[in-house]
C-alpha cells in the first residue's frame, strides 16, 4: 500500500505540474476554449487521483462504493467550473471564458458551511454514507480551489480573496491534504461506532 501512495501521490504532482503547462504554456494556450476544456481535465484529474489516494488508506468500504465515490470525486472536481456558465448566463464557452468575476461554486466559504452542515448531520444521524461523500466533497473542492488559488487567491467570502497561492505550496497542499483526510475520517469515524452501541458500520459495504 505504501508503495501505491508513492505512485498517487508522484501521479497528482506531475498532473498538477505537466497540466498547468498544457493548459497555461503550450502552443494552444492561446486559445480559451482549449485553455476551458484542458484545465476541467486537469482538475477533474487530480480529483480523480486524490480520492484513489484517500482510499488507498484503509478505508472499509467496498469496491462498489469507493468505485461510487471516487466517480462523484472526480465529477464534482470538474464540475465546480460550470459555475462559469451560471455566471455568463450562456453555455457557449467563449460567453465563460470572459468573465472577470468569480462564480458561486468558487466561493470556499460556500464549500466549508455546507461541508461542515453534512459532517454534523452525518454525525448526529450516524449515517456513514453521507460522512464519506462528504470527505468526497471536500476533496473535490479543496483540490480545485487551492489549484486555483495559484492565480486568483481563495475567495473566503465575506472575507475577500486571499494573496495567490505559491506554485509549490498549491502542489504540497494537494498532495498532502488527501492523507489528512484519511486521518481524520479514520479518526471521526471510530467515534461514530464508539457511539453507537452495535451500530454496523459496514451497512454501507
Ligand atoms: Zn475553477
Amino acid at each position: 500500500m505504501r508503495f501505491i501512495k508513492c505512485v498517487l501521490t508522484l501521479s497528482i504532482l506531475s498532473t498538477a505540474l505537466i497540466g498547468d503547462y498544457v493548459v497555461f504554456k503550450s502552443t494552444y494556450s492561446q486559445s480559451p476554449v482549449f485553455r476551458a476544456v484542458t484545465d476541467s481535465l486537469v482538475h477533474a484529474s487530480i480529483g480523480f487521483l486524490s480520492s484513489l489516494l484517500f482510499f488507498s488508506h484503509d478505508i472499509n468500504v467496498s469496491y462498489n462504493v469507493s468505485v461510487l465515490n471516487i466517480i462523484i470525486c472526480t465529477f464534482v472536481s470538474s464540475l465546480i467550473d460550470i459555475d462559469h456558465a451560471v455566471l455568463a448566463k450562456s453555455v457557449h464557452l467563449k460567453d465563460m471564458v470572459n468573465l472577470r468575476q468569480r462564480g458561486f461554486l468558487h466561493c470556499t466559504s460556500l464549500w466549508l458551511l455546507i461541508t461542515t452542515i453534512l459532517l454534523m448531520y452525518s454525525y448526529v444521524f450516524k449515517k456513514v454514507n453521507v460522512y464519506l461523500l462528504t470527505f468526497m466533497l471536500i476533496i473535490a473542492y479543496s483540490s480545485h480551489h487551492i489549484r486555483d488559488a495559484n492565480r486568483r487567491g481563495i475567495w473566503l467570502y465575506p472575507f475577500g480573496h486571499t494573496a495567490a497561492v505559491h506554485k509549490y505550496m498549491y502542489i504540497f497542499l494537494i498532495c498532502a491534504l488527501p492523507y489528512l483526510y484519511a486521518l481524520c475520517y479514520d479518526l471521526f469515524l471510530s467515534d461514530f461506532v464508539r457511539h453507537v452501541v452495535g451500530f454496523d458500520y459496514k451497512i454501507i459495504v
